[in-house]
C-alpha cells in the first residue's frame, strides 16, 4: 500500500497535528544557529495553513533533555522563528500536557500552536502508548514531516500513527527524503557507485555489506579506510585504525563481493593529528605518520571509477576535512560528483553534508539527505519505522 502525502488529504476545517524535526542547533545564548531544519519544514506547514485547515498543532523534540523539563531546551526559539517566517501567532504551549490545548484549538483566534519539547516527558522516547493517545487528540489528521527522526519508534513517531486510521500522512519533506532514497534502494540505475568515508567501521559495517550486494563499485576513503588496508597486510602506520574495526574489515574481505571495494592507493598524512601534511605516494604508511586524507592517485582513480556512473551515494568525508590541509580528497569527491552527467547523486550523512554545503556544490547534487542516522538506516533497511507506520491505518 502507498503512502500518502499531505497533497493527497481534504484538510478542509481539519484540525492537523504534524510531527516536525525542529531539532535546530543553538548557541550559549539560545539563538538559532542554523535554522536549516526548520526552513525544509516550511513548504507543509504552509501549505497545510493555505489549504484549509481549521487548526495546525506542530510537535517536535530538541535535545537530549532525558524526560525533564529543561531550560535550555525549550523550544521558545523556534517558535519565535516560526511565527516571523508564517506571519502568523505561535502559541507555545508549557508541556505538551497542558489541560487547556484542547480549549485552545476551540478558541476563534488560534491557529497554529507549537508544543514544548515531547522529549521533556520520557513517554516519548517510550513510546508509551497513552502518551501517543494524548497527543492524538489535538488533531483529525496526522503529518509526519521529520525525516531526521523517522527511524526511531516514539509516541510521537509511531505510536500516534494507530490512533489516525487513514488519516496519517507524510509532508512534503517526507517525500523527497522517501522518493530520493528509494532510488537507492529499489533498483537502483547501473552502474551504481558508492562512496563511504568517515571515521569509525563499527558505525557503517551494516551499510557496507548491505551496498556490497547491489553497487558495482565501493569506494572507501577517511578514516574507513585504514582498517581495511590493515586487514590486507599494509602498514598503516599512527592512523585510526582499532583492532576491532580491522576485525570487522577483516570479516567483509573474506566474501566475494570485496572485489567491488575500491581502496586509497597514497595518502596525505602527517606526524601529528593535524599537523603539517605530508605526502605518501604508496599504499604503505610509514610507522611515524597518520593517514588524514586520501591522496592524488586515489583522487584520479575514484574519477575514473565514478565516470559514466548512473547512480551515486556518498556518505562519510574523505578525510579530516575539518582542517583545510586534509580537505582536498572531500571536496574533490564533491566535485567529482557535481560534474557528472545524467547521474542521480544522493548525498547522506552529517558529515559528509556539511563538506558539500561548505563547498557550495549542494545545489549541484540530486539529493541532500536532511537526516544523517535516518537516511542511513533507510538504506540498511530498506525503509523507516516512522516511514512504515504511517501506512497503518491504510487497509
Ligand atoms: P563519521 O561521523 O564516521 O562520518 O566521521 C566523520 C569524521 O571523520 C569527520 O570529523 C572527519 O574529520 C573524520 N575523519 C575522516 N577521515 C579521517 C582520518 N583519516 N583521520 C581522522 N579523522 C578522520
Amino acid at each position: 500500500m502507498a503512502l500518502k502525502y499531505i497533497d493527497q488529504m481534504d484538510l478542509q476545517g481539519k484540525r492537523v497535528i504534524g510531527r516536525f524535526d525542529f531539532n535546530v542547533p543553538l548557541n550559549e545564548s539560545g539563538k538559532i544557529t542554523d535554522t536549516t531544519r526548520i526552513d525544509k519544514a516550511l513548504p507543509t506547514i504552509n501549505y497545510i495553513l493555505e489549504n484549509g485547515a481549521k487548526t495546525l498543532v506542530l510537535m517536535s523534540h530538541l535535545g537530549r533533555p532525558k524526560g525533564e523539563a529543561k531550560a535550555e531546551f525549550s523550544l521558545e526559539p523556534v517558535a519565535t522563528y516560526l511565527a516571523e517566517q508564517l506571519g502568523v501567532d505561535v502559541v507555545l504551549t508549557e508541556s505538551c500536557k497542558d489541560k487547556g490545548i484542547r480549549t485552545l484549538l476551540e478558541l476563534p483566534g488560534t491557529k497554529v500552536i507549537l508544543l514544548q519539547n515531547l522529549r521533556f516527558h520520557k513517554e516519548e522516547t517510550e513510546n508509551d502508548l497513552e502518551f501517543s493517545k494524548m497527543l492524538a487528540q489535538y488533531g483529525d489528521i496526522y503529518v509526519n514531516d521529520a525525516f531526521g527522526a523517522a527511524h526511531r519508534k516514539h509516541a510521537s513517531t509511531y505510536g500516534i500513527n494507530a490512533y489516525f486510521p487513514r488519516m496519517a500522512c507524510g509532508g512534503f519533506l517526507m517525500k523527497a527524503e522517501v522518493e530520493a532514497l528509494q532510488k537507492i534502494v529499489d533498483k537502483p540505475q547501473s552502474p551504481f557507485v558508492a562512496i563511504v568515508g568517515g571515521a569509525k567501521v563499527t558505525d557503517k559495517i551494516k551499510i557496507i555489506e548491505r551496498l556490497l550486494t547491489n553497487v558495482d563499485s565501493l569506494l572507501i576513503g577517511g578514516a574507513m579506510a585504514y582498517p581495511f588496508l590493515k586487514a590486507k597486510g599494509y602498514e598503516v602506520g599512527t592512523s585510526l585504525c582499532s583492532d576491532e574495526d580491522v576485525k570487522l574489515a577483516k570479516n567483509i574481505l573474506t566474501q566475494s563481493s570485496a572485489r567491488k571495494l575500491v581502496l586509497p592507493v597514497d595518502h596525505v598524512c602527517s606526524k601529528e593529528f593535524g599537523g603539517a601534511p605530508v605526502k605518501v605516494s604508496e599504499i604503505n604508511i610509514p610507522s611515524d605518520l597518520m593517514g588524514l586524507d586520501i591522496g592524488e592517485q586515489t583522487i584520479a582513480h575514484f574519477r575514473e571509477k565514478l565516470s559514466g556512473a548512473k547512480t551515486v551515494l556518498w556518505n562519510g568525508p574523505m578525510g579530516l576535512f575539518e582542517n583545510e590541509n586534509f580537505a582536498a580528497g572531500t571536496f574533490e569527491v564533491a566535485n567529482i560528483l557535481a560534474g557528472l552527467k545524467d547521474a542521480f547523486t544522493l548525498v547522506g550523512g552529517g558529515d559528509s553534508v556539511s563538506a558539500v554545503n561548505k563547498s557550495g556544490l549542494s545545489s549541484k547534487m540530486s539529493h541532500v539527505s536532511t537526516g544523517g542516522g535516518a537516511s542511513l538506516e533507510f538504506i540498511e533497511n530498506g525503509s523507516l519505522p516512522g516511514v512504515q507506520a504511517l501506512k497503518f491505518g491504510l487497509n
